[in-house]
């Protein structure tokens, strides 16, 4: 599955350039362009699914693992405390990219989560 004018389609296939910090034959995980945190992470599914209701049982299976291990490896990396795993379906929920996608986003201090 893939959609040809789905920005997250090119760039989960590389095919568009980021900022990678992990890669799988299922995902890539890329830097957001606009953090809400200083290490903002991205999880895209290599396939296009527009939002969580689309997914196949094996990118379902697998992308909570994958964010537990990327939200693990920030506490690491960049010293976090703790870390948001958001996602958001629909418009009035805040969707802006419609390829299905996970934020991990690293927490320094308390406050509200802006995505
Ligand atoms: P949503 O609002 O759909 O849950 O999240 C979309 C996210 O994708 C936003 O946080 C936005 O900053 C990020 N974003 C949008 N376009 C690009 C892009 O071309 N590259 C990267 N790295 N992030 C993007
Ligand atoms: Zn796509």
């Amino acid at each position: 599955m893939r959609d040809d004018n789905c920005i997250f389609c090119k760039i989960a296939n590389g095919e568009i350039p980021s900022e990678t910090i992990y890669e799988d034959e299922t995902f890539r995980v890329i830097l957001d362009l606009g953090p809400a945190s200083k290490g903002h992470a991205l999880i895209l599914p290599k396939q296009h699914y527009s939002d969580i209701c689309e997914l196949d049982e094996d990118v379902a299976a697998k992308v909570l693992p994958l964010a537990a291990k990327i939200g693990t490896a920030m506490k690491k990396s960049l010293n976090c405390a703790g870390f948001n795993v958001v996602q958001n379906n629909g418009v009035e929920a805040g969707q802006t990219v419609f390829h299905f996608h996970v934020h991990i986003i690293p927490r320094y201090e308390k406050g509200p989560v802006m995505v």
